[in-house]
């Protein structure tokens, strides 16, 4: 890190994932001026915090400039406790990390849930621009999602705003009781189906094929029969779990994140599959991909000090 003094209008960004860490220094009006990407160190808390630093100290110095630091993370810090909760990178559970980041850093950092992040950046400019109330998802490791209203995040006294991955499968079908078992403990929640891992295990469920999400989407492409099934199914259940939000938030525009946002038949597919869910007599249902593609959630992050 660099001692220099912070330059207010400098924002840094982390997102902080599963399987990698990216950073990006914005300067005003939001054009990015240094950014980096590295693996995270899977399972090992102080590695990660370290990690973090090491970030943070490249950014700096190719900004040239010290900067506030905003975070992206998997889960969130608990109001009541100060510790984390709900994260899929489990080793972060319990943990102080928001002060542990603080002293490491030596300064304030502001912390947000990394669907909640990718919910602020596509609000902001993205996607979700000019539209009134925004449901960003996070399609990936997890199934992250976060709610905008008015260009505010909807945080409430839990942090759980937005946060329907551990929802059931709503409308389950006999064969989809009680569904597969998920790390939080319960079954069939909707991260088990929808995520990418999810989408994974029921195509091997079913065939007994073990492939990739991105082999299934490319075999779909070449119109193999089994897997366009896997996809069917999973834009079925994506529908009715999103279908469950619209009727609670009733957002103008849902924008699909994470690494199966890439499917691009989602965003025909999903409205029609959703209508007959949604409690309304004509849904006009909007859902789009992200503008800023991967570089939302680290986008958002750097903006929880203020977007431009
Ligand atoms: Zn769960």
């Amino acid at each position: 890190m660099i001692d220099s003094p912070v330059d207010a209008a400098m924002r840094l960004g982390i997102d902080l994932g599963g399987s990698k860490i990216a950073g990006v220094a914005l300067g005003p009006g939001g054009a990015t001026v240094a950014e980096h990407r590295m693996a995270a160190p899977r399972g090992d808390y102080a590695a990660t915090l370290r990690a973090i630093g090491d970030m943070i100290a490249k950014l700096e110095q190719e900004a040239g400039a010290g900067g506030t630091v905003g975070i992206g993370m998997p889960g969130s810090i608990s109001p009541a406790s100060g510790l984390v909760q709900n994260a899929n990178s489990t080793w972060l559970n319990g943990k102080a990390f928001g002060r542990d980041l603080e002293i490491h850093l030596r300064r304030p950092v502001r912390l947000a849930n990394d669907a909640n992040c990718f919910a602020l950046s596509e609000a902001a400019d993205g996607a979700g621009a000019g539209s009134r109330s925004v449901f960003g998802v996070i399609l990936g490791t997890g199934c992250g999602g976060g709610l905008v209203f008015d260009s505010r995040l909807i945080d409430g006294p839990h942090s759980i705003g937005g946060e329907w991955g551990h929802n059931p499968l709503p409308w389950a079908t006999a064969d989809e009781h009680p569904g597969p078992l998920c790390w939080c403990g319960r079954n069939g929640c909707l991260e088990t189906w929808v995520s990418g891992p999810g989408l994974e295990a029921d195509h091997a469920r079913v065939t007994g094929v073990a492939l990739t999400s991105e082999e299934i989407a490319a075999r779909a492409e070449r119109g193999e029969t089994q897997v366009r099934a896997t996809l069917e199914r999973h834009a079925s259940r994506l529908a009715r779990g999103l279908a469950h939000v619209v009727n609670i938030f009733d957002p103008s525009v849902i924008v699909l994140g994470g690494g199966l946002s890439k499917l691009a038949h989602l965003y025909a597919e999903l409205p029609v599959r959703m209508a007959p869910y949604v409690f309304a007599e004509h849904p006009d249902l909007r859902v789009k991909p992200p503008r800023c593609g991967d570089a939302s959630g680290v986008r958002g992050a750097a903006w929880l000090w203020g977007t431009p």
